[in-house]
Formats: C-alpha cells, sequence, structure tokens
C-alpha cells in the first residue's frame, strides 16, 4: 500500500498552505513538504508516524527520554521522535484507512477521468479551421490599410456647407442648432436615438431626392474611395480559401452583387459611435452623414445604414469574426446570376462553421450570447441597405452629370445587371 502517496496528496490539495509558515520539519529540522497530519514535517517524519500508529508501536527511549531529535540522528530514538511528532500535533485521526485511501484514490482517479472527458468535449476550431482564419486575417490586412494613406490620392473632398446655408434662411433652424451641439456632447447611446429626430439634419438632407438639385460636391472623393474599396474587396475575395475554385462567372456574380455590402461591413472599422462619423485618418477624411449625401444619397439609405454601423459595432466582433463574416457575406448561394450554388453553399457552409466555432471557443461571455444569430441578423440588414443603394444609384447614374464623375469600375460593378 503505498500511502505516503495518499497523504501527500491529501495534504496538498485540502490544506492551504500559509506562504509565512517556513517549510521546516517541526519534528527534526529538514526541509518539509506540507502539512502531514495536522503539522507541518518532512516525507520521513510523515512516514515515521503513519507507520507507527498503524503498528501501534510502543517504543522506549535508550538514553534520557529527551533526546533533541535531528535530520541525522531521527532514527536513533523513535520513542523521542514519536514523542516529538505528537508535542507539534500531528493526530493519528488524520490517518486515513485503508478503505479511505481507496475512495480518495477513486475520487481523484474520477475527478481526472471527468476532467478529460470536459477538455475532449470543448468545442476547438480543427487545424484547417484554424488555417482558414488565419488566411483571412492576412487577407484582410493585406487590403485594408488602416492608416487610410491612399485616400489622398482621391478627388479631394469638397464640402458643401448646405446646413449653414439653409440655417440662415430660418431663425427656428439656428434654434434647433444650438440645442443639437448639446446634444452632441452626451453620451453616444442618446446621441443615436436622438440622431434621426435632429431636425437640422432632415431639413438639410432628407429633403432633396437622390441626386436631386445640390451639386453633389462629394460625389468626385466618395465615387473614387467607393472604388478603391471595390478593388480592395476583390482582392480580399480572391483570397478566400475556396473562392478561385468557383467559375470566373460566379465569381463576379457573387462579387457584383455582394461589394457594396463588404464595403459596409468593413467600413464599420473607421466607423465610429462617438460622433457617428466613419474616421478615415485626418478631418479631411472624416466622412458624416451630410458629406453621403453630399453624394447623392437620402436619408432612406443613410438611416438604416448608421444604424446599421451602430449595431455593427456593439456587438464588438474580434477580427476573426469580422473577416468571416465579410466572407460568408461574398459567398452567399442565393446571389442573382450564380450558377454551381451548390459549390458556394459548400464553401459558405464551411466559414459559418467556422465562425461558430469560433465563437464557441474563443468569445467570451456574455459578448457571445447569441453572436452568431446576431451577425447573421446583420447579413439579412446589407440585403436591404444593397437594394437601398441600388435604388439610389439607378437615380444618380440615370443622370449623365452625374454618372460622368463616377469611375468605370464604379459604373461596371452597379450598372446593369445585363449589360
Ligand atoms: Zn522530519
Ligand atoms: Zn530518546
Amino acid at each position: 500500500m503505498d500511502y505516503m502517496q495518499a497523504s501527500t496528496s491529501f495534504s496538498d490539495s485540502d490544506m492551504e498552505f500559509d506562504k509565512n509558515v517556513p517549510r521546516i520539519c517541526g519534528v527534526c529540522g529538514d526541509k518539509a513538504t506540507g502539512f502531514h497530519f495536522n503539522a507541518m514535517t518532512c516525507e520521513g517524519c510523515k512516514g515515521f508516524f503513519r507507520r507507527s500508529m498503524k503498528r501501534k508501536a510502543v517504543f522506549t527511549c535508550p538514553f534520557n527520554g529527551d533526546c533533541r531529535i535531528t535530520k541525522d540522528n531521527r532514527r536513533h530514538c523513535q520513542s523521542c521522535r514519536l514523542k516529538r511528532c505528537v508535542d507539534i500535533g500531528m493526530m493519528k485521526e488524520f490517518i486515513l484507512t485503508d478503505e479511505e485511501v481507496q475512495r480518495k484514490r477513486d475520487m481523484i482517479m474520477k475527478r481526472k477521468e471527468e476532467e478529460a472527458l470536459r477538455e475532449s468535449q470543448r468545442p476547438k476550431l480543427s487545424e484547417e479551421q484554424q488555417k482558414m482564419i488565419d488566411t483571412l486575417l492576412e487577407a484582410h490586412r493585406k487590403t485594408f490599410d488602416e492608416t487610410y494613406s491612399d485616400f489622398t490620392q482621391f478627388r479631394p473632398p469638397v464640402r458643401e456647407n448646405t446646413c449653414r446655408r439653409i440655417t440662415r434662411s430660418s431663425s427656428v433652424q439656428t434654434q434647433n442648432y444650438s440645442s443639437d451641439s448639446e446634444t452632441f456632447n452626451s453620451s453616444p447611446e442618446s446621441l443615436e436615438s436622438s440622431f434621426f429626430s435632429n431636425s437640422l439634419f432632415s431639413n438639410c438632407s432628407s429633403g432633396s431626392s437622390p441626386g436631386g438639385s445640390s451639386d453633389l460636391s462629394m460625389l468626385p472623393h466618395l465615387a473614387d474611395l467607393v472604388s478603391y474599396s471595390i478593388q480592395k474587396v476583390i482582392g480580399f475575395a480572391k483570397m478566400i480559401p475556396g473562392f478561385r475554385d468557383l467559375t470566373s462567372e460566379d465569381q463576379i456574380a457573387l462579387l457584383k452583387s455582394s461589394v457594396i455590402e463588404v464595403i459596409m461591413l468593413r467600413s464599420n472599422q473607421s466607423f465610429t459611435l462617438e460622433d457617428m462619423s466613419w474616421t478615415c485618418g485626418s478631418e479631411d477624411f472624416k466622412y458624416k452623414l451630410d458629406d453621403v449625401t453630399q453624394a447623392g444619397h437620402n436619408m432612406e439609405l443613410l438611416e438604416p445604414l448608421v444604424k446599421f454601423q451602430v449595431g455593427l459595432k456593439k456587438l464588438n466582433l474580434h477580427e476573426e469574426e469580422h473577416v468571416l463574416l465579410m466572407a460568408i457575406c461574398i459567398l452567399s448561394p442565393d446571389r442573382p446570376g450564380v450558377q454551381d450554388k451548390a459549390l458556394v453553399e459548400a464553401i459558405q457552409d464551411r466559414l459559418s462553421s467556422t465562425l461558430q466555432t469560433y465563437i464557441l471557443c474563443k468569445h467570451p461571455p456574455p459578448g457571445s450570447r447569441l453572436l452568431y444569430p446576431k451577425m447573421i441578423q446583420k447579413l439579412a440588414d446589407l440585403r436591404s441597405l444593397n437594394e437601398e443603394h441600388s435604388k439610389q444609384y439607378r437615380f444618380l447614374s440615370f443622370q449623365p452629370e452625374h454618372s460622368m464623375q463616377l469611375t468605370p469600375l464604379v459604373l461596371e460593378v452597379f450598372g446593369n445587371e445585363i449589360s
């Protein structure tokens, strides 16, 4: 019977060590290994005490009955060694019976087995899934420049101060303006709720139809930005594992219908709840809603777009989840014109199950709660944003003076399906 092992684990797991207690055997002064039978002792004295108790041994001191026990002489007088054991508080009640030792061993074994089972049942990313995530992260980082340094190459942003023009013509508007600036200092939550009831904003923007009478001063800049983003999304898509297995017709069909959704998704990285803007570096490249209205879009698109951006931001996605969501968005088998739906679906399934497993094993609660369905809901939101965007784009592009401001790529991607 290996009592020694059993009692060691008993003392180590069930007794709290006080860091301040010197780890010296109270019996012989040797290096102690912990509390054994209620006292701090070395392994030797632990075994001695247990053996003596089991045997119910009776010792007599061959000397005066007051031997000083040391590490070196502890074998010389069992009587005084045992007396010392009792003196420092060792108790035979702490010695486990054979039965207790067995029960304890069984318990430890059972605990280990349960632990192993739990470990084996825990969802884990497969090697292939991890590789997919790594590939997507790399693809995204190669195609998304967080310094936004390329923006300087676009046709420069020109901002017409339409709001001030309207404000000047109405004293009511001036009053609203000051109360609005108060709103802008409050929390993001209250800002969000007050954002769309902002009468200043609705007066200066949503009144005009898309591509309407205003001169769309921001259109050239934002057209360049969108054109640039389209190229980046194409670059990203090409690196999605499986995408290149599709025919080029299917690749084009998928990209053509998803690219604006992916642009909206990736722009969330620069979107800030602080002032509801897309902040891409310098003040020049800080885009507020008004900038987008000056590129020909109205509130029918912008209100749900900002709500979408706020909702997505609040999910606090990991970069891994962000890139998977973009890939899932692109690889949607139900896009118009897709021929090999089965293959697209197979690739999307792989991406979706990777995302679900990732959330299960890497995203801590409470953020992980219902995160997957919430992300899928975002994809549904994107479909209606896409639809509204197409509608407004068509209106814009039907006017030659505006469509000539667009780039060939924008015209090609957002142009009519049959060209
Ligand atoms: Zn000792
Ligand atoms: Zn003695």
